[in-house]
């Protein structure tokens, strides 16, 4: 099947009628075809984007709320068959894509409220009879590059925002998922007015660099990889545009010993291998204490042999195959390379035998881990957890903050004091306390250091989304003279 392009609530093929293929990672077969945009086709919808942002950012934040609302009870009303373009094209079971689009209908309720209550503020006048107001305004077009690992939930969490801030948006999706934009503009082509969401599809080098360098869109926000953050932030920078840079992580976990060993190796494992390991905030390193390494290791490698891969479309499936063969090479290489450096393999490591076809690949856990091994330096975005030992706490955190990451971290204690010893010394934008992975819409989500720039979720979402403009008011009219 052909897909095309959603601009201005028209479809349209690629100026230059070039197209390229989305794969289903399960069966590896073809399913679409979508277009391969270029700069006229970027021109096009940044055009009429700046139209509708003449209207859509000047409506109040009231009336945006009815519409916003009105997406994400249209998401919820298309779930199933939105979860299924999800699991057809990237391999999500079938249970996390619909948590999917409980997401995005979520953020989409939120910004709508939020957006209404937050619009500026009053600041202490400078002299009597004054007044000074702060207030927030959209910046026009907002081009969004969405990475593939959560299609449309990680859409929402710039879509919702900048929306709901009065922004008009051109959205990019992964080569891999454009399948699952595209449905979802469908989905709701007739509530969005037009020009408000376009949607073009294309490789990040063509159509992503171009959104990067027009001219008339001010403001980047960017959720992928850090080699490509950082290619964006400095094609940015030539027209000083505003960048936030969501990128990736190499997430610890400290188990402690006191941590409840059985419910450790649980998280660890849920932490590690959910979505096949391609999450950002994936657990991606264990530093457990010395004297229960043993005891929890064998666990986690129990809970690895118990993860139940298989057809992303069945409700009990945990784990699908990778997103591409791209990624399962990729994985391939880095566990070939931890192998050959001396980790030792405990289980895994391997693409599954009772698999005839899909780019599957075992839970995999190794020890024998030293620091300066690539499994422990860079992201894997793989099902691959790494264990290594430490003797205390300091040591463990130290270790934690040995990376140029700092997306998430988890810490498996008791003991409050270790635990907000870890919360204050981790340099990371979420901690976790005994719960791997978690996030909360109302509370800033990303990364520092190399992990990224700006913050997703919450308020911090809306400002990143928003400027704020000074306004004077003089309101006494005896003034005759400004020479002091
Ligand atoms: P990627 O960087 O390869 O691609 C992400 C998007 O950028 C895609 O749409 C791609 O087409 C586009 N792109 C690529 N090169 C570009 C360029 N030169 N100019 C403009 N756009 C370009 O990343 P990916 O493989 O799609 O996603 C995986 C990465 O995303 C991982 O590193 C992961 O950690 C990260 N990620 C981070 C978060 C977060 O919130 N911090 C969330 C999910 C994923």
């Amino acid at each position: 099947m052909n897909y095309k392009n959603f601009i201005n609530n028209e479809w349209s093929d690629a100026d230059s009628g070039k197209t390229f293929e989305v794969f289903n990672p399960y069966t590896e077969k073809v399913i679409a075809k979508v277009p391969a945009s270029g700069k006229s086709d970027v021109n096009k919808a940044v055009e009429v984007a700046q139209k509708a942002f003449k209207d859509w950012g000047s409506m109040t934040a009231g009336d945006r709320r009815d519409f916003l609302q009105d997406l994400a009870q249209r998401s919820l009303d298309h779930a199933d068959s939105l979860a299924k373009t999800i699991s057809s094209e990237m391999g999500k079971p079938i249970k996390d894509a619909m948590t999917e689009i409980e997401d995005l209908s979520e953020y989409l309720q939120y910004y709508s409220e939020l957006a209404r209550d937050q619009v500026g503020r009053i600041v202490s006048p400078v002299e009597k009879k004054s007044m000074s107001l702060v207030r927030y305004e959209p910046y026009g077009v907002v081009g969004c590059i969405i990475p593939w690992n959560y299609p449309l939930s990680l859409m929402g969490w710039k879509l919702a925002p900048a929306l709901a801030a009065g922004n008009t948006i051109i959205m990019k999706p992964s080569e891999v998922t454009s399948l699952s934009l595209l449905h979802w503009a469908d989905v709701v082509s007739d509530i969005m007015p037009p020009g408000v969401l376009n949607v073009v599809t294309g490789y990040g080098s063509e159509a992503g660099e171009e959104i990067v360098k027009h001219p008339s869109v001010p403001i980047i926000t960017f959720t992928g990889s850090v080699k490509t953050g950082k290619r964006i932030a400095r094609l940015a920078a030539d027209n000083l545009k505003k960048v936030s840079l969501e990128l990736g992580g190499k997430d610890p976990v400290i188990i402690c010993d006191d941590a409840d060993i059985s419910v450790a190796a649980k998280g660890a494992s849920w932490g590690g291998f959910v979505n096949s390991g391609q999450v950002c905030t994936s657990i991606e390193r264990v530093y457990v204490y010395d004297s229960i390494a043993d005891n929890f290791t064998e666990a986690l490698v129990e809970e690895a042999k118990k993860v139940k891969l298989g057809d992303p479309m069945d409700k009990n499936t945990d784990v699908g195959p990778m997103a591409s063969e791209v990624q399962l090479n990729n994985t391939i290489k880095k566990v070939n390379l931890a192998k050959e450096q001396g980790a030792r393999l405990l289980t895994g490591g391997n693409r599954p035998e009772e698999f005839e076809r899909g780019y599957f690949f075992s839970p995999t856990v190794f020890d024998k881990i030293t620091s300066d091994m690539e499994i422990v330096t860079e992201e894997s975005f793989s099902p691959v957890i790494p264990v290594q030992k430490v003797g205390s706490l300091n040591e463990a955190i130290d270790m934690a903050n040995s990376t140029k990451y700092g997306l998430g971290c988890t810490i498996f204690t008791k003991d409050i004091e270790r635990a907000l010893t870890a919360a204050d010394k981790i340099k990371s934008g979420t901690v976790c306390i005994n719960n791997p992975l978690m996030e909360n819409i109302a509370a800033p989500f990303g990364g520092m250091k190399q992990s990224g720039i700006g913050r997703e979720h919450g308020i911090e979402a809306l400002e990143e989304f928003r400027e704020a403009k000074h306004i004077y008011i003089d309101y006494d009219h005896s003034k005759k003279s400004w020479w002091f």
